[in-house]
């Protein structure tokens, strides 16, 4: 896989200040607020940030949650996980694997009826849908 550096600089010329503060300051969007909550269209989820490719909508799931929620990503090997311990808490950051820009946190074993009982909980401004044909 390609990595994607850039600078500081460089990612706030690029993204908008929302973007910049979640995918490069690993911020959180206000719950129920990002554009796709609720989407169901098919297709595929890049990164905002570099464009690759993250999760498909065949894995996205209605957690009520109030943030996009996925069972998995499209492959292993596109996102990394980091703990994270900040706010008190004892969580798993998911990192995009080519440009290390912050995604949101896995959850593990909440019950939900999916294939992994995974929950990957992103923000949407942290994604790009590129619809299906
Ligand atoms: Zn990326």
């Amino acid at each position: 896989m390609d990595k994607v550096v850039k600078s500081d600089a460089e990612w706030r010329a690029r993204l908008s200040p929302e973007e910049f503060r979640v995918l490069r300051q690993a911020g959180t969007e206000r719950p129920y607020t990002g554009e796709y909550v609720g989407t169901t269209t098919e297709g595929v989820y890049t990164c905002r940030a570099c464009g690759a490719e993250l999760f498909r909508s065949e894995a996205k799931f209605d957690s009520h949650c109030g943030w996009p929620s996925f069972y998995e990503p499209s492959k292993s090997e596109a996102v990394i996980l980091r703990e994270d311990r900040s706010l008190g808490m004892d969580r798993v950051e998911v990192r995009c694997a080519a440009c290390d820009s912050h995604l949101g946190h896995v959850f593990h074993g909440e019950g939900y009826a999916t294939p992994t009982d995974d929950r990957y909980c992103v923000n949407s401004v942290s994604l790009r849908l590129e619809a299906a044909e």
